[in-house]
């Protein structure tokens, strides 16, 4: 597909959100755009009066046009950046900025491509679209949330093929905006295993799109400028390396903990932090912990709530409950979810008791065996019998 690009210069125009996404330290960085910051300024002559004050028109129109990043370059910068930030051997300060950067990369990559396919749709108002007001970046255009919808939407009707399966927002994807917002606001705890692995899934996903749906078609639809090729290109073959780096990493972890988690398949369910299946539900008694990460999650009962992060004083009403009574043992500690054995299955957990449940019961809401009617044999009971009552009542 060619996908054309119905704007000239589609690479100048980077959203608001792409522009307050680059921080001072990033600028120097991103490929020199020196040669054509210089073209077509019309600089006045410099005053040769004596004593005559500097020119500030001179500066500031320089400085306006240094700030000039195409949005797929500056995409593959900030992947570069996270990539190498992320690495095995970079230091563990710099993992938060890999983090930020790689968020920063999925929200201008994912946002490029659609771009690339309709400057319309990255409108957050679409029908305010104007071809000015968005070559000069002035108008809200979407999240990353609603530009992976955008997308979708766009795959769904069969108006753009991708080749890259563009996900809605995945667990994987939120933990990454989880883990920015916590760096940004809160201070992140987990430990630096926990970080590459959780992100790791996410580094493939946005290179993929790069390599699969972005770079055949940059010269087609003008994404980026036939004389920024060499540098844009220049960015794939670091990234290639830096991310088979990290996959070692975290194939060698695996592969250390392999003897501990065999025979365990169907009680082992991923960790929060991670993202691996890899804490073993094996008992009550024992502190329960990701083999992978080394993250604790406490024992009996409580570890139900510290799995999911919340407490009992705060779990919230209908729809956003996530711990569940036991229908075993009574204990408010099961929780839903996929086990190693089964990904793309869930089922029900008491964490207290250990029990495998099938589900959670849609009228009592304790964790039980169910019926095709997802209800448990008590609560079938009772509708069959009020059903009778009723059909006895006069
Ligand atoms: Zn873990
Ligand atoms: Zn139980
Ligand atoms: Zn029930």
């Amino acid at each position: 597909m060619t996908d054309p690009h119905p704007t000239d210069t589609p690479s100048d125009v980077p959203g608001p959100e792409d522009a307050t996404a680059l921080s001072e330290a990033d600028a120097p960085a991103v490929p020199p755009l020196e040669s054509s910051a210089a073209e077509g300024t019309e600089e006045p002559a410099p005053s040769t009066s004596v004593g005559a004050l500097p020119m500030p028109v001179v500066s500031v129109q320089a400085e306006v046009k240094d700030f000039h990043f195409p949005p797929v370059i500056n995409g593959l910068d900030f992947l570069a950046r996270a990539v190498q930030e992320l690495a095995p051997e970079s230091p563990r300060a710099d993992l938060k900025y890999g983090i930020l950067h790689l968020q920063a990369a999925a929200e201008t990559l994912f946002k490029a491509r659609l771009e690339m396919h309709d400057p319309v749709l990255v409108w957050r108002s679409p029908e305010g679209f104007d071809k000015e007001k968005h070559q000069a970046g002035d108008f809200k255009s979407h999240d990353l949330e609603n530009t992976l919808r955008a997308l979708r939407k766009q795959v769904k009707e069969k108006a753009l093929n991708l080749h890259t399966s563009v996900p809605a927002w995945k667990p994987d994807l939120k933990a990454l905006s989880d883990l920015r917002n916590r760096i940004a606001h809160f201070g992140g705890r987990d430990t630096r295993l926990a970080v590459q692995a959780r992100v790791l899934p996410i580094l493939h996903l946005v290179f993929d799109l790069v390599r699969e749906d972005i770079w055949p078609y940059v010269l087609s639809s003008n994404a980026v400028h036939p004389g920024d090729m060499e540098t844009a290109g220049s960015y794939l073959p670091r990234i290639r390396r830096s991310l088979g780096k990290l996959d070692d990493f975290v194939a060698q972890r695996h592969e250390s903990i392999r003897a501990q988690l065999a025979g365990h398949e169907r009680s082992t369910i991923a960790c929060r932090a991670c993202g691996q299946f890899a804490v073993v539900l094996d008992g009550r008694m024992v502190d329960l912990k990701c083999h992978f990460c080394g993250k604790t999650y406490g024992s009996g009962a409580e570890r139900a709530w510290s799995y999911v992060g919340s407490d009992p004083l705060t779990q919230c009403g209908a729809g956003t409950r996530e711990v569940f009574p036991c229908g075993f043992c009574d204990e408010e500690a099961v929780i839903v979810a996929s086990t190693k054995a089964a990904p793309q299955k869930t089922i029900a957990f008491c964490f207290a008791c250990d029990t495998h449940h099938d589900g959670i019961c849609g009228d009592c809401e304790h964790g039980r065996s169910l019926n095709e009617f997802g209800l448990c044999d008590a609560c079938t009971g009772m509708r069959v019998g009020s059903f009778g009552e009723k059909r006895g009542s006069p």
